[in-house]
């Protein structure tokens, strides 16, 4: 099963990637965490990244669509996926389609995370993520079992820079300009799944599940 994760920064695609990948036993592909870990291992990739990362930008489509693709041509990726954070502009949806057709795949199916622009302030100051292993908490919805460490690899958590409030803002202006209109493209397509994102983290997840059966 191929499936797609859509919604606005903090919406909580990621929360509801890992449980779906573990449930379904997929690899969850993050190309948010792709480009932090790059940064954090110092790679050329990682430093282009940063620089747009750091504004609230996209990374360009050109750095951003070679590593997903090279990503999800692994063997790990056979049976499925579940993608966070891609495609995040039209031309994204058009090259990972394109890539799909020519080995006569398809997505199966896209789920809006559905949340709106009040409530994601909340939750990016409240994210708190791990940059070793990708797992967030949320100070006061989510919180981790012991104060500041990772509960599935006792990392230390941190504020991400990019959750500050300014460009924060900057990213919701950003989604609303780029990505939200894949909301329209997947369903032409007759794919897309909306949930309602404001519910708590299990009510969201028992929703997604019913969909994907
Ligand atoms: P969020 O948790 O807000 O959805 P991510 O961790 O997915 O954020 O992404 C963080 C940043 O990484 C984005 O603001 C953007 O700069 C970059 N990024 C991640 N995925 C993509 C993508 N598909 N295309 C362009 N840039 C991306
Ligand atoms: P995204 O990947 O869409 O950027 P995350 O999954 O990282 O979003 O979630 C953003 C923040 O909101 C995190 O701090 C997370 O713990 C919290 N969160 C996720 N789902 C919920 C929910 N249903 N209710 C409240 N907080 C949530
Ligand atoms: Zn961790």
């Amino acid at each position: 099963m191929k499936i797609i994760m859509l919604g606005a920064p903090g919406a909580g695609k990621g929360t509801q990637a890992k449980l779906i990948a573990d449930k379904y036993g997929i690899p969850h592909i993050s190309t948010g965490d792709i480009f932090r870990a790059n940064i954090k291992n110092g790679t050329e990739l990682g430093m282009k990244a940063k620089s747009f990362m750091d504004k609230g930008e996209l990374v360009p489509d050109g750095l951003t669509v070679s590593m997903l693709l090279d990503r999800v041509g692994q063997p790990d990726c056979k049976d499925g996926y579940v993608l966070d954070g891609f495609p995040r502009t039209i031309p994204q949806a058009e090259e990972l389609d394109r890539a799909l057709s020519e080995r006569d795949e398809r997505i199966d199916f896209a789920v809006d995370v559905d949340v709106p622009d009040e409530n994601i302030v909340n939750r990016m100051s409240g994210r708190r993520a791990c940059l070793k292993c990708g797992a967030t908490y949320h100070l006061e919805h989510i919180p981790p079992k012991n104060e500041g460490l990772c509960d599935s690899c006792g990392s230390g958590l941190v504020l991400r820079d990019d959750d500050k409030a300014e460009t924060v803002l900057k990213r919701l202006q950003v989604y609303h300009d780029q990505t939200q209109p894949l909301i329209e493209f997947y369903t032409r397509k007759g794919i897309l799944k909306t949930v309602d994102g404001t519910q708590d983290m299990k009510d969201v997840f028992a929703a997604i599940t019913g969909i994907l059966g």
